[in-house]
């Protein structure tokens, strides 16, 4: 876990929370707390409900939707069809590889394919406001990562 990010996303939904002037229940905090340590990278809805057992589906499902509502919160739909959540922060960023073997999601960071994303949105004309890159596949045997 990112202490930093951490801190730094806790103050981020506290502030954005407040200024839509949604108030805060102690079910949405215990939520809210929860994804800024453990909803680093992809969670689902079932993996609060699995940690938080205080937490009904509904206030889970109704906390996520807010917090992604709000831009809180990236949001991912996998093949399995499952809604992923993550928190979402300026000042970090990754992407994931998918494992088609073992349908595990992993992050990973890669300044090549930062610069060749910028270099097509130039391309395009586009200004950048953000992007996600999923890559699908399996490792090979002889792979070089671990
Ligand atoms: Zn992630």
């Amino acid at each position: 876990m990112d202490q930093a990010l951490r801190d730094r996303w806790l103050a981020q939904a506290d502030a954005t929370l407040s200024s839509a002037g949604r108030r805060a229940g102690a079910a949405r905090t215990a939520i809210v707390e929860w994804l800024a340590r453990e909803g680093q990278c992809l969670v689902t809805a079932q993996d609060v409900l699995d940690r938080l057992p205080q937490g009904s589906p509904s206030s889970v499902y109704r906390t996520l939707d807010e917090l992604f509502a709000l831009g809180l919160l990236h949001r991912f739909h996998g093949q399995d069809g499952v809604a992923r959540y993550e928190i979402a922060d300026p000042l970090r960023h990754h992407h994931h590889f998918i494992d088609e073997a073992s349908g595990a999601a992993r992050p990973f960071t890669d300044d090549e394919l930062e610069r060749a994303i910028e270099a097509a949105a130039r391309r395009l004309g586009v200004r950048l406001t953000g992007h996600e890159v999923v890559i699908r596949g399996r490792r090979s045997t002889n792979g070089t990562q671990s």
